[in-house]
């Protein structure tokens, strides 16, 4: 299905030299105008909704689960199908625990059952096909509407507020994106409206890093966007190096990855702000942030409903136990998920922030496949796994994948070729990723059977058999 243009799609496409002449004009626009009604409606909402007393976020949520449940039953097979054999109707939903009469789905159902999964009264122009590496090593394909942007931005935004953002404050951004360098070599790339300085997270020599740390002081109050891994190489960097950092950075958002509680100090302290962090996923069934006070994560009660299921699937509520987090989305009617199992786990902390008062479930130590593997560059950088999952149809016929890599700048790219899996394919993953590492790191692709998981069963998307003191060891998340 073809990407809708949905308005920050266009955006996102449009090149970047037409952005900057836009820009110049647009630069005195506050960026929320920009971003569009349906985005500044959305922020208002949210703004309110974060404070609703529980009673008040469960009647909403007694409601849009009402229209998700009613939706799938009437315009998808898959659901239709799951919801008679449970012997469930939509209408039957009386409280939210009543959707404990439906069973869970995985990634699994998602591969088997995709065009089953998807609501049959909606056009091509609304959706977007989206594409991750998901918990195991399997890519996961799916849809989502394609006008979700501006609800997404406006829950990420809202959250980032509680540490002082404002839209149209700067913000360094190094999240994986290509940034091709200017005449000196340097990389760094503008978007006017949003104020966002793009620097490439796949060029972290300490040269670079010493250049984006001096351009960065450079650009008045802003604040960070980048990978946990990312921001955790750059402070090592200015730790190796006794450099300053930019005083003018009023906080840092992390986000995409695990998140160490090591690693949040050691960058906070360095940097002498909050290190601020959201939890979510690609399939958008729950999100969670931060909040003023605590990095414990509060679940935002209007994105979705949000579970935490013990191993044998009840309820924790407990706090201090671990539960898988579990979720139904809210936004995505293109495509429901309900009673998605994530594949991330997490501790129930409470029903209620003791620091900000918010009546919103509160977790912490988020695990799950958002590990931090990396590979090395030529020049001994590292460029984080994150950055490479690709977020589009590079990997659309292969069923799981991973990288070997043996010396800084090489490796090989391990695949199990799905149905349909053709030169072509081939062809195009060294072309997108390629695009992607710039030269950083050549590969070649080696096709296999099998892709062995780690002992604690989980995928390895990096088998890094190059021995680096600035490795994140794998494995220290614990024993999820
Ligand atoms: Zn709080």
């Amino acid at each position: 299905m073809k990407k809708a243009l949905s308005k920050k799609n266009l955006w996102d496409k449009t090149p970047l030299w037409l952005k900057s002449t836009l820009g110049r004009g647009l630069g005195l626009i506050p960026p929320a105008w920009l971003l569009g009604k349906s985005f500044r409606a959305n922020c208002e909402f949210v703004r309110d909704a974060q404070w609703w007393a529980v009673e008040r976020a469960q009647a909403y949520q007694i409601n849009k689960l009402r229209e998700i449940l009613k939706l799938a039953y009437e315009n998808t097979e898959y659901y239709r199908r799951m919801f008679d054999s449970a012997g469930f109707h939509p209408g039957d939903l009386q409280t939210l625990d009543d959707i404990n009469q439906l069973p869970t789905i995985d990634k699994n159902v998602v591969i088997e059952n995709l065009s089953d999964m998807c609501a049959k009264n909606v056009t091509a122009a609304d959706v977007d096909y989206v594409s991750t590496g998901g918990t195991s090593g399997t890519p996961l394909h799916f849809y989502l509407n394609a006008n979700r942007s501006s609800g997404e931005y406006a829950y990420l935004t809202t959250s980032w507020e509680r540490i002082g953002y404002e839209l149209g404050v700067s913000m360094a951004v190094l999240r994986g994106r290509t940034v091709q360098p200017d005449r000196n070599g340097f990389r760094r790339e503008y978007d006017p409206i949003l104020r966002h300085h793009y620097y490439s997270s796949f060029h972290m020599s300490d040269e670079n890093m010493a250049r984006y740390l001096e351009h960065i002081a450079t650009i008045g109050p802003c604040f960070l966007h980048v990978y946990p891994s990312t921001i955790a190489a750059l402070t090592r960097f200015v730790l190796r190096s006794r450099i300053n950092v930019p005083r003018n950075v009023q906080g840092i958002i992390a986000e995409s990855e695990i998140v160490y509680p090591e690693q949040r100090q050691m960058v906070a302290e360095v940097f002498g702000c909050r290190y601020f962090s959201c939890y979510g996923q690609s399939e958008k069934v729950a999100l969670a942030a931060g909040c003023e006070k605590s990095n414990d994560y509060h679940v935002w009660p209007t994105y979705g409903l949000f579970e935490l299921l013990d191993d044998n699937d009840n309820p924790v509520n407990t706090p201090g136990q671990r539960g898988e987090i579990v979720g139904t989305g809210f936004i995505n009617t293109v495509m429901p998920f309900i009673r998605y199992r994530t594949g991330d786990w997490a501790t129930y902390v409470g029903d209620r922030c003791q620091a900000c008062a918010r009546e919103h479930t509160i977790i912490r130590d988020i695990r799950g496949h958002r590990t931090q593997e990396i590979l090395i560059a030529a020049d001994g950088s590292a460029i984080p796994w994150a950055a490479l999952n690709m977020h589009d149809d590079t990997f659309i016929h292969v069923r799981q994948f991973q990288f070997m890599q043996e010396t800084p700048g090489q490796a090989i790219l391990r695949i199990v070729p799905a149905d349909g899996f053709t030169q072509e394919d081939a062809g195009r993953i060294h072309r997108n990723l390629g695009r992607k590492l710039d030269g950083q790191l050549t590969f070649t692709i080696e096709r296999v059977d099998a892709i062995p998981l780690s002992a604690r069963g989980k995928a390895i998307y990096v088998d890094q058999r190059i021995q680096q003191e600035s490795r994140v060891p794998l494995d220290s998340a614990g024993d999820i």
